[in-house]
This record gives C-alpha cells, sequence and structure tokens, in this order.
C-alpha cells in the first residue's frame, strides 16, 4: 500500500517534498501524491505472500478523502506549519455492541463534557477519526486541530476511534470491533504511520501510569478499559 509514499517518508529528513532545480529552474518543491484510485477499485498488496485472504484494498470514497487529508496534513508538519504529531492513541466510543454512533452524537455528548468547538472542523469531538460499524472513517477534528482524547498527550498525538467497546447490555468493556472496522483500523493507521512517519500505536488504556514502575502498563493498572483490546503488537508491524 503506497509503496513510493512508503519509500519517501521513511527517510525523516525528506519529508513529504523535494526540490527540483536543475532543467526546469524552478525551486517549487514538487508534491507527490498517490496514484489516482477509482472508487471501488480493489489493489492487490504484493508484500504478503503467506496470506492469500483478505489481500484486497478497497479504496472507498472516505478513504480516499481521508488520505487526501493526512497527505495535506504531512506536507504541514514536514514544513514545520503544523503541529508535530508522534503518536496515534487508539480508543472506543464505550457503547453498546450494535450501537451505531453517529459524528453529530460524539459532537453533542463531548459539548455537553465542556470540549470547544474547533475553528477549522467546526467539530466538539475530541477524535481525528472515528470508524463506523461498517467501516466507514468520519472526519472529526481537523489533523491540524489538538485532540481532546488522552489526557498530557493531546499535543503529540492522533486520536483513532472505533465505535463499540461495551457488550450488548452497555455494562462490560468488550472488543466490539466488527470485521469492517478491524479492516478499517488497519488501513488507516497504517496510512498515518508511514506518511507521517509515525513509530507509536498505543491504545487509550496503555497510556496508564506504570504503578509498580516495571516497564509495563498491566491490566491491573489501567484508569480505564478503553479501546478494549490490546492496541500495541495488533498495530505495531503496519
Ligand atoms: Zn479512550
Amino acid at each position: 500500500m503506497c509503496k513510493f509514499l512508503k519509500a519517501l517518508f521513511n527517510k525523516p529528513q525528506s519529508g513529504i517534498t523535494s526540490t527540483q532545480g536543475d532543467e526546469t529552474g524552478t525551486t517549487e518543491p514538487v508534491i507527490i501524491f498517490p496514484e489516482p484510485v477509482e472508487t471501488g477499485e480493489t489493489t492487490t498488496d504484493t508484500d504478503n505472500d503467506n496470506n492469500d485472504e483478505s489481500e484486497a484494498i478497497v479504496m472507498t470514497e472516505d478513504r480516499l478523502e481521508v488520505q487526501r487529508k493526512i497527505i495535506d496534513f504531512a506536507r504541514e508538519m514536514f514544513n514545520g506549519q503544523a503541529r508535530e504529531v508522534n503518536q496515534i492513541a487508539v480508543h472506543c466510543t464505550a457503547t453498546a455492541e450494535g450501537r451505531n454512533v453517529t459524528m453529530s452524537e460524539l459532537d453533542s455528548w463531548h459539548k455537553a463534557r465542556g470540549f470547544s468547538k474547533q475553528k477549522l472542523s467546526g467539530h466538539y469531538c475530541g477524535y481525528h477519526f472515528v470508524i463506523a460499524l461498517d467501516g466507514t472513517i468520519m472526519c472529526g477534528r481537523d489533523l491540524r486541530e489538538v485532540g481532546a482524547h488522552v489526557s498530557g498527550y493531546n499535543s503529540k498525538s492522533i486520536g483513532v476511534c472505533y465505535v463499540g467497546g461495551l457488550d450488548a447490555s452497555g455494562k462490560k468493556a468488550k472488543d466490539t470491533r466488527t470485521d469492517e472496522q478491524k479492516d478499517t483500523l488497519i488501513w488507516l493507521i497504517s496510512e498515518l504511520k508511514h506518511v507521517l512517519n509515525i513509530r507509536k500505536v498505543q491504545g487509550h488504556r496503555d497510556y496508564s501510569p506504570d504503578k509498580n514502575g516495571n516497564g509495563i502498563i498491566e491490566s491491573f493498572e489501567w484508569i480505564k478499559d478503553c479501546p478494549c483490546f490490546n492496541a500495541i503488537p495488533e498495530y505495531k508491524d503496519l
């Protein structure tokens, strides 16, 4: 997926732009965008030979829009015009299994919690991206806006949230991710990691204090269960 972007952004100094100034005489930065992909078209990742199933990546409208937002943000971040991010915090909405949540609901909940309306995005929602039950990505805060989702780490992080996280009764923590949500989380986190050169991805609960100081945030230390699954191993090799 986005192999040329991967190659481009894995060089920390080069960032998203390069300077072209020889034959053309221009010193305008050259922005390289992904190959346009038709909506619904599938691409195949030939890197993974082991897994014959689920190889196709579907570029839906929402994914194309999100990809564009990430690239635009990368251009500003690497040029020092936007905040610098270096980690992704994964969350759940802490809502009952099977219940969908809209962005306007999240806006009203977060407004009620005292979050302020953001200038660029117009959202109160503290997350940058929220993944609906069907895997669709809903955009919350603009990436240039600091999120409100993980105390003490908002300024340098991106908040990614899936809808769910509680069992059907709405009382007990549960990994309720649908197959579509799992697929989108992998696609989104992979894009963010490669385009923005991010290495650290962890769940909200992994930001809990390490009470016994052994270097591992264990379950008894979690201040909350969010996102109700172990995000660190799941996304470390993307
Ligand atoms: Zn959370």
